[in-house]
Parts: C-alpha cells; structure tokens; sequence
C-alpha cells in the first residue's frame, strides 16, 4: 500500500467518517484511523444510536403496557425480554456501523485499522491490536478522536455497579434501584429507558434544575413531566461519595442548602456527569494547544496551532453532539480541498429523546436577557393541538423567540410529542433569517404538530387562532 495521503483523519465517529467521505469526494486521496473494533465512533457504538434504540423499546413496552388497553388494544401477559431487547439493538447498531464500512469501500477511504497518534513532520503512527507500528505521510491530518465519560473524583466507575452511560445501555437485568448521577440529557434519557422497564430511577443533580442550559420555561416544564412519570429527583445535592457493598452500592449526598447529609443503597449508579475530550499525550507533544477548557485550540478554519493539522467534534469548543461535528467534518474537507467551508454556530439544534421529546434552536430567554437584546415572545400548548390531542400526547409546548424590533427569530424551545422533527422546520427558518410573521405566513398542514409552530409564531404577534 502507498502510505501517503493528501489527508489522514484520526477517528471515525460522525466528525471523522463524514469528513473523511467529504475529502474523497473532494477529489482528496483519503484514509482513516480507529481504535475502535467497529466504524461510527461514540454515536453509532454507545451513544445516540443504542440510546434511541432503547429509548423506542421501551417506549413501546411502556404503551403496551399503560396504554393499549384503555385504547381499545386488548393485550395480555405483556412481558419483557430484555436479552431480545438488547438484541434488537445491539443490531441495529452493527448495520450502521456496517453501513460505514460499506461507505469507506464506496468512496475508496482507506480504513486504517489500529490507535493513531502524531509524530513529526505530519506522519501518523498507527499501532495495531499486536503492538505494530506503521508509519503514514499526510499533508492534511484531521484529529477527530471524540470524547469520554467524565466521573468525580474518588468514584471509580467499574461498568457493572457503579457504571457510565456504556454500561447503562448493556444491563442485563432490570436494576430494581436505579441512582443517576447527573441529571443532563444522557441520565434522564437512560433514566428514562430504565423507569419504562420497572426501575425505580432517582436523578441527583448538583444544581437546582435539570439541563442548565436549556430555555428555563422549558426545563421547569421537563420536570414537572419527568416526575410526573415517576423518576425521584434531589435538585441542589452534591453526591460526595460511592461506595460498592457486595452487588449493591451506597450513595453519600449532601443537599447544599441544609448540608444535611443523606445515603441512598440502590442497585446500580449511573455516572453520567457529562463527557471530556479525549486527548491522547501525542497531541501535547505535537506542539498542538489547548484551549481554557482544556480542549483543541482552532482557528476560524479549524486549524490547531500545528500547521495543516485540523480537529473537529467533541475534541473541539461548542455543544458535543453528533450533527455538529458531522457539519465540522464537512466544513473542514471543503477548507482542506480550497473551499469556503462555514459551520454556523447560531443554529445548532438540540434534542432530548424523551417522552415527550425536548429540543431548542437559537438562543434562550434567559441568554437574550444577559446580551440586552430586546424580545418578544410567543407560546403555543400542545393541549390545544388538534393532532396532539386525538394521539392523547398533548404534555408541553412551542415557544418562539423573536427580535421585538426586526421580528426575526433569534431562538425556538419546544417540548412536546414529535419536537425532536419539527425543530429542523425551526433551524431552516432561521438559517433563513426568518422573522415570526414569515412563519405565521406559512401554511401547515392540518392536522400536524407543526400548527403547533404556526400558532406559536402567531402569538408572537398575539394572535393565536386555538388558544
Ligand atoms: C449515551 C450517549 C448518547 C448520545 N446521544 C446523542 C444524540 O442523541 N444526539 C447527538 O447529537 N449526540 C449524542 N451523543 C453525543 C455524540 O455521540 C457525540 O457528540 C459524537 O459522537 C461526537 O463525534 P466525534 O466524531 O467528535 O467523536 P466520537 O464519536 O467520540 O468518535 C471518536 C472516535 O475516535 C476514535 N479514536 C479516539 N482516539 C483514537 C486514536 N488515537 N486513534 C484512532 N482512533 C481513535 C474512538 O475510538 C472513536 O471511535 C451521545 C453520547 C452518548 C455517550
């Protein structure tokens, strides 16, 4: 094999394998590092896609079991296999990492099998499994090497009673008591998953609400909903230790406001306090720099402070999500290949795949305020919802931020049945540079969730017909 290449991306999770397959198209000769046995990185393996696989699941068998019969679907001796659960799942994720795999052999990426690390004059080290090494010339490197659980200090997670977000999409038995620690996106998802399947799911969270940083509306709202479904919270705790005693651990916490001090035995812990930037030695001694929150330090053109040597993803400043760095990877091959690669980083959307789902766009009320930037704001209940109502799904609902003086939309917030999809209406309006009357003026189908949209945009200027 020729080991030179115009670029050599290092990982292939959605920043890497994207920008790889960009390159190639772009006319560059292209190949790609992974450590990992399978293609796909973080997303495909052991997160958004295993997450959403379980997160459908059992949704589905939570129905089934709460609500088919009232619905006039008469079922029995509904039970739960867990094993053919985790099977489903288990795969859907290998056809998508095959379908990777199939990708590569499509654009002709060369798959370098094995842990790559950068050494001088733009060469990258690959190590296989046996400990060879195997030396490749790049103009272009690419470090896309993702991110890792976080923990805190003295708490050693094990993956089988005190585990990270991995061991928590692999149980194979229902925990009777399940602890999380954290309550951000990834614990109240897989808190989620597991209240559906019989957990009884307590979340500590060391601040006074659940997803910082959300739109405030939206994040009382969540929570008032998730407890509704019966997943305990203790807001304001700070957990201080764990301990494991035969198969069951044991949870210190102090709540900040009476530091009164309190221990919870449960059966599993889930450590989901957020991720870190997986950044191996061989980046330091490179020359590359980090930034103030210890992640790769770019240009606007995503170059670190090595010269032709890029990073993208979770390794870099902004949201770690997938649909990020996969813009990133495509941005970079374009800057790479001469092009005006952009990503804007204004209209990014989130989503939580809850039940009901939560997802954002843009900026929140409380973000505006601290800029000084007038607003108006118009709010749209899925109560009064024709489809939401008919589907008995009508928790939640549709808040539109607009610019008081232009009426442009500067952010959306929904939480309700379907907002994950109907929030891409949102971040094209706004790549648009939509104001709200351009959204009111648009015309929804009937009945859909999205007149959830087009009334929201209505009472920007507070005339909702439904409501
Ligand atoms: C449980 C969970 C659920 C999630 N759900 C969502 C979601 O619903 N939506 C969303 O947008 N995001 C979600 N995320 C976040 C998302 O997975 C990440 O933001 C995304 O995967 C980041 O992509 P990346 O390409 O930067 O890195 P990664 O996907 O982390 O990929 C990096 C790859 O690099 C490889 N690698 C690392 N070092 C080396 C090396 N030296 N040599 C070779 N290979 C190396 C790793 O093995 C890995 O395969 C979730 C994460 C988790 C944990």
């Amino acid at each position: 094999m020729d080991n030179s290449f115009d670029v050599i991306v290092i990982g292939s999770g959605p920043g890497g394998y994207v920008c790889a397959i960009r390159c190639s198209q772009l006319g560059l000769k292209t190949a790609c590092v992974e450590s990992r046995k399978t293609l796909g990185g973080t997303c495909l393996n052991v997160g958004c896609i295993p997450s959403k696989s379980l997160l459908n699941l059992s949704e589905t068998y939570r129905k089934a079991q709460k609500e088919f019969n009232n619905q006039g679907i008469e079922v029995s001796n509904i039970k739960l296999n867990l094993s053919k659960m985790m099977y489903n799942k288990n795969k859907s994720v290998l056809s998508l990492t095959k379908g990777v795999e199939f990708l590569f052999k499509k654009n002709k990426i060369i798959h370098l099998k094995g842990k790559g690390s950068i050494a001088k004059n733009n060469t990258v080290i690959v190590t296989d499994d046996s400990g060879k090494n195997s030396n490749f010339k790049a103009k272009s490197i690419v470090i896309s090497t993702g991110s890792v659980s976080s923990s805190l200090p003295g708490i050693k997670i094990d993956e089988k009673t005190i585990v990270s977000s991995t061991g928590a999409l692999s149980f194979n038995k229902v925990p009777k008591e399940l602890i999380i620690i954290g309550g951000g996106y990834i614990g109240l998802e897989m808190g989620s998953v597991w209240k559906r399947l019989g957990s009884n799911v307590t979340v500590i969270e060391f601040l006074d609400s659940i997803i910082p940083e959300m739109d405030k509306d939206i994040s009382t709202e969540f929570l008032k909903i998730l407890k509704k479904q019966g997943i305990n919270f203790r807001l304001s705790s700070k957990v201080t230790g764990v301990k494991v005693a035969k198969d069951q651990a044991i949870v210190d916490f102090t709540d900040n406001k009476s530091a009164k001090k309190m221990r919870i035995q449960c059966t599993k812990v889930l450590v989901a306090v957020g991720r870190k930037p997986n950044i191996s030695s061989d980046i330091i001694k490179a020359g590359i720099e980090l930034d103030d929150e210890k992640k790769i330090k770019i240009s606007k053109k995503f170059e670190t402070s090595a010269k032709n040597i890029y990073a993208i993803g979770d390794v870099i400043k902004g949201p770690m999500l997938a649909h990020k760095a996969e813009d990133e990877g495509i941005a970079v091959a374009e800057i790479i290949a001469g092009q005006a690669g952009h990503v804007n980083y204004n209209v990014i959307p989130a989503v939580i795949y809850t039940s009901p789902e939560v997802a954002s766009v843009g900026k929140t009320e409380e973000q505006l305020k601290k800029e000084n930037v007038k607003y108006k704001i118009g709010k749209f209940p899925f109560l009064a919802n024709s489809r939401a109502k008919v589907n008995n799904e009508y928790d939640g609902f549709v808040k539109i931020i607009a610019e008081k003086k232009t009426d442009r939309v500067l952010g959306v917030h929904m939480i309700g049945p379907h907002t994950g999809e109907m929030i891409a209406e949102m971040a094209l309006a706004m790549e648009f540079g939509a104001s709200s009357e351009d959204i009111a003026r648009t015309c929804h189908a009937h009945p859909t969730h999205t007149e959830a949209i087009k009334e929201a945009a209505m009472a920007v200027d507070k005339r909702p017909i439904h409501f």
